[in-house]
């Protein structure tokens, strides 16, 4: 292979790209934008700075944040001390953190738009706003709003969620995760360096009324959005079939990141999945093994290993886990309400947190840990409720 083209220069693309010039592959990222503050709240779990620990050992700007606030309508809050820190920076710092480790990597970096791209005799050729190239393959980058229609994830609007907020120039020490009454989604508030990312997801909701929620939660908050700059963006949430027929990679090209669909469909986490699926990109390309024509599988095989059918299984919680009931109680109080009592609940709450609990394997540490207190057997009830048959996504 001569040439891999990497169109979008976002954590995902970045990413891939500096990993395949590392191994010695003539490497090409295109962005419009390059570094910029793209919507985002940029909390990184333990899991993403565990598997790449440049991300916290680096001289970027960032918090780490260890006190959680979780609260819930008709059930107040509980606090959490996360064994291991959320890190959270603004995006226009670690974008270009991961654009510089790609430049120095050797990775010949351009800023312009892709236009589009055509195949032609197993080869690609690119038009940009600046010139037009050849590439023998392609890694898509380009995001959830991806303008490339014929490579990348294909989604409905069922198969996305809204997500908008601001970004409050004030300090506080804690985060705050804030459910809400029939909302698939919630509120944060994450500390950065020097301002607060305030913001709203929601599912099945239009923008405006989820902007108006987040401003009755702000002025309840006293968060004043006076100076405040207001950012929106889509993001990728696949439902169940989405999962099943998602056009992840295709004849001479793999799609890494948002372009993919490849976030968290219940907690919207993206940075971690964006960053170690342009790595299994990278291997799958670097990989002599596999021929060009198996690419495509190989990576469809590795991601579903990875975590592809463990984000499938999550689609099927995430209506119960933010809509359902239980005991005539919403999920999300309920859950507000083991956790200011279960000590065993509060563990897992954290490890949910820190992204080591795969959901697949959720209700079976649950069975294998109850004690037998009324609380635990009821949290059981709770559990079977709340959870369907592992084994139906597993086997
Ligand atoms: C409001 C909000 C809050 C979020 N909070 C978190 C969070 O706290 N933690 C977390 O883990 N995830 C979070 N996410 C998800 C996270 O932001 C994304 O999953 C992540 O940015 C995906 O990275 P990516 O590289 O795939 O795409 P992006 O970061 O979107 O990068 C795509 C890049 O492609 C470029 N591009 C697009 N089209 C073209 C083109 N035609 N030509 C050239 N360049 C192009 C863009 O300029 C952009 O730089 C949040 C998302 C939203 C919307």
């Amino acid at each position: 292979m001569k040439t891999v083209a990497v169109l979008g220069g976002g954590p995902a693309g970045a990413f891939a790209a500096e990993r395949l010039a590392r191994s010695g592959l003539h490497t090409r990222l295109f962005d419009e934008k390059l570094a910029w503050e793209k919507p985002c709240g940029g909390g990184l779990t333990y899991k993403a700075y565990h598997q790449y620990p440049f991300l916290i050992e680096n001289d970027t700007p960032k918090r780490l944040v260890r006190e959680t606030t979780l609260a819930a309508p008709d059930a107040g809050e509980a606090k959490i001390t996360l064994a291991h820190p959320l890190v959270i920076y603004s995006r226009m710092d670690l974008n270009r953190m991961l654009l510089e480790r790609a430049e120095r990597s050797g990775v010949w970096i351009e800023k312009t738009r892709v236009l589009g791209l055509e195949r032609h005799d197993r080869a690609w050729r690119l038009r940009t706003q600046t010139s037009t190239l050849e590439a023998d393959f392609c890694i898509i980058a380009t995001g959830a709003r991806n303008p490339l229609r014929e490579v990348g994830t294909q989604w409905s609007a069922k198969d996305t969620m809204c997500a908008l907020g601001y970004y409050v120039p004030a300090f506080q020490e804690h985060i705050d995760i804030q459910f809400l009454e029939q909302l698939e989604g919630y509120i944060w508030v994450f500390p950065r360096c020097g301002h607060l990312s305030v913001g709203i997801c929601g599912k099945n909701e239009p923008a405006q009324a989820l902007r108006t929620r987040l401003e009755a939660y702000m002025n309840q908050r006293g968060i004043s959005s006076k100076g405040a700059t207001f950012y929106s963006h889509m993001l990728p949430s696949l439902e169940s079939p989405g999962w099943r027929s998602n056009r992840v990679a295709g004849d001479g090209w793999l799609a890494v990141g948002d372009a993919g669909g490849l976030v968290d469909p219940i907690t919207g986490e993206g940075l971690y999945y964006a960053m170690r699926s342009g790595d299994l990109a990278s291997r799958v390309l670097i990989d002599d093994a596999h021929g060009l024509l198996e690419k495509a599988a190989a990576y469809r095989a590795l991601l579903a290993r990875e975590f592809a059918l463990d984000l499938e299984f999550a689609a099927t919680l995430a209506k119960r886990v933010f809509l359902g009931k239980f005991l005539f109680s919403s999920v999300p109080a309920r859950m507000i309400q083991f956790m200011r009592r279960s000590p065993r609940f509060r563990d897992l709450m954290q490890d949910l947190f820190a992204g080591t609990q795969p959901y697949l394997g959720l209700k079976s540490r649950l069975l294998r840990n109850l004690n037998g207190t009324l609380q635990e057997v009821l949290m059981n009830f709770f559990l079977h409720r709340v959870i369907p048959g592992e084994s139906r996504v597993a086997s």
